[in-house]
């Protein structure tokens, strides 16, 4: 059991939708609370930038990293109403220069964001241009914080306690590369991970091959179409030779899908595992991304093995240094927003003193039980985060959400946030053309307008 007292002080690090929401949870819970920012505003991934980083695979640790890996036509892929936190709905504004679509652009998403942190007066707690560059346990148990001024002098690290760290520092900077492509290393042309994608004018009558068949390379190859003169999108996923059909795509002439490249080639032709070949200029991964948090000296007791972040008790606290620690934002095929809301509800209780956590072993136990199932299921350790399979839409259940909200004291999901999801996914696959613009789930949308009206003043 924790004292209020215990856990007064508390770094967050990351300003992005899940700092932001952490930050908002503590304090109301009476906690005294400073979030580290590396950049210079607010909404992390949402905050676009035409600018990409030095290495464009992401494979020199010491590159500058850029935190957003949104592309200039990026609209949201998930509805409005569902995507928001629930303790402030993501509903159009009637502002003038406001997107009011109900997937809206990128931009308006990062305006949600500063509207939600100047409802909650969260700026003043913000240090931007802050970088965290260690986060460790001291002898007496308090967290050190170590950070450097952006583009401040070198060796001018800062360093300062703290009675507990939440990491909200996001994973969609770390570009995961597809691996065991025979002749990758000889392979003349430019090769780039999505995370690096902004414009399609760079890619104008040139052959390009996507890797991957997720929402990125689903709106990058689309993006693209529209100048290359070929796109090539090649997956290993069984899900997308069902859902989409293998071979030419019948709106776009110059788009194929292919299963994956079975060799490139020296003279920069990249043979796929349907027999057919081409030409290429660029690759673009877009093979997701990794967890990382290269700031984080736990003495071995947190680590990432194969993207599993471990071990964590249900995602979030690793249980021999709980709640010292705590992490937002792990999971993924999510609703992102609501989960940060639930998940910070509960760290902030914890820390609080007002819920308590199992004890150490029997947090272990529900750890090692679930890593059990996993294995039984045959689920792979990089989806232990798992949260909803996208190719069993039907057997969807909101088990872990609806978990966390009992343990923090919320309402569970809501009916229409749960079909709301599971609609927009299903139409994402179904209709990957359309879904962000003809949709049959207006009673859905009635239901979480009549459910807004309790936290719109
Ligand atoms: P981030 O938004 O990445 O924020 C992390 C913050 O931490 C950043 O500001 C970063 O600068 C900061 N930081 C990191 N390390 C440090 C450090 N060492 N020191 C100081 N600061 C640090 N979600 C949806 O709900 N709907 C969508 O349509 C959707 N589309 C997406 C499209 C793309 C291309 C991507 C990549 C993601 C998309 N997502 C979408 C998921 C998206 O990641 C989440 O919505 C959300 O932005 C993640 O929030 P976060 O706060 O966990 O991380």
């Amino acid at each position: 059991m924790t004292s209020p007292l215990t856990f007064k002080k508390v770094a967050v690090i990351g300003a992005g939708p899940a700092g932001l929401m952490a930050a908002h949870m503590l304090r109301n819970e009476g906690l005294d609370v400073v979030v580290f920012e590396r950049a210079a505003q607010l909404g992390g991934c949402w905050v676009y930038s035409a600018e990409v980083e030095s290495d464009l695979l992401g494979h020199d640790p010491t590159r500058k990293i850029v935190p957003s890996s949104v592309y200039a036509s990026l609209r949201t892929n998930s509805p409005r109403e569902s995507m928001g936190f629930r303790i402030f709905p993501f509903v159009p504004t009637g502002k003038v220069g406001r997107d009011s679509r109900r997937f809206p652009g990128h931009q308006e998403v990062l305006r949600y964001l500063e509207d939600f942190a100047y409802e909650f007066g969260l700026n003043k707690l913000i240090c931007y241009q802050t970088d965290v560059r260690h986060v460790g346990l001291e002898t007496d148990g308090k967290w050190m914080v170590k950070y450097r001024r952006v583009g401040g002098d070198k060796g001018s690290d800062m360093a300062e306690t703290y009675d507990a760290v939440v990491v909200c520092n996001g994973h969609y900077t770390e570009p995961q590369l597809a691996d065991n492509i025979p002749g990758i290393d000889l392979w003349p042309g430019r090769q780039i991970h999505s995370h690096n994608y902004r414009v399609p004018e760079l890619y104008q009558d040139q052959v390009v091959v996507l890797i991957g068949h997720a929402s990125s390379a689903v709106d990058i190859s689309r993006d693209i179409a529209g100048s290359a003169k070929e796109v090539h999108v090649t997956t290993r996923s069984e899900a997308a030779g069902k859902l989409a059909k293998f071979g030419k795509h019948p709106v776009y002439d110059n788009l194929w899908l292919h299963p994956m490249i079975e060799q490139a080639h020296e003279d920069g032709r990249i043979s796929f595992q349907d027999g057919s070949v081409a030409l290429a200029d660029v690759i673009i991964h877009c093979t997701g991304y990794k967890q990382h948090f290269p700031f984080l000296h736990t003495n071995g007791v947190v680590n990432v093995d194969d993207n599993r972040v471990g071990p964590l008790y249900k995602h979030v606290f690793p249980p021999a240094l709980a709640p010292g620690i705590s992490f937002i934002g792990v999971p993924f095929y999510v609703d992102p927003f609501f989960l940060f809301e639930l998940q910070s509800k509960w760290v902030a209780g914890v820390l609080s003193g007002r819920l308590s956590l199992p004890s150490e072993e029997k947090m272990m136990e529900d750890v090692e039980a679930f890593y059990s199932e996993l294995e039984a299921k045959g689920i792979p350790k990089r989806f232990t985060h798992r949260i909803h399979d996208f190719k069993q839409l039907s057997g969807w259940s909101y088990e872990y959400e609806d978990w966390l909200a009992s343990e923090s004291g919320c309402p569970p999901a809501e009916e229409w946030r749960k079909g709301m999801y599971i609609a927009s996914v299903d139409r994402a696959f179904k209709q990957t053309e359309t879904f962000r613009d003809e949709w049959d789930d207006e009673d859905l949308v009635l239901q979480a307008y009549k459910d807004f009206m309790q936290y719109l003043s």
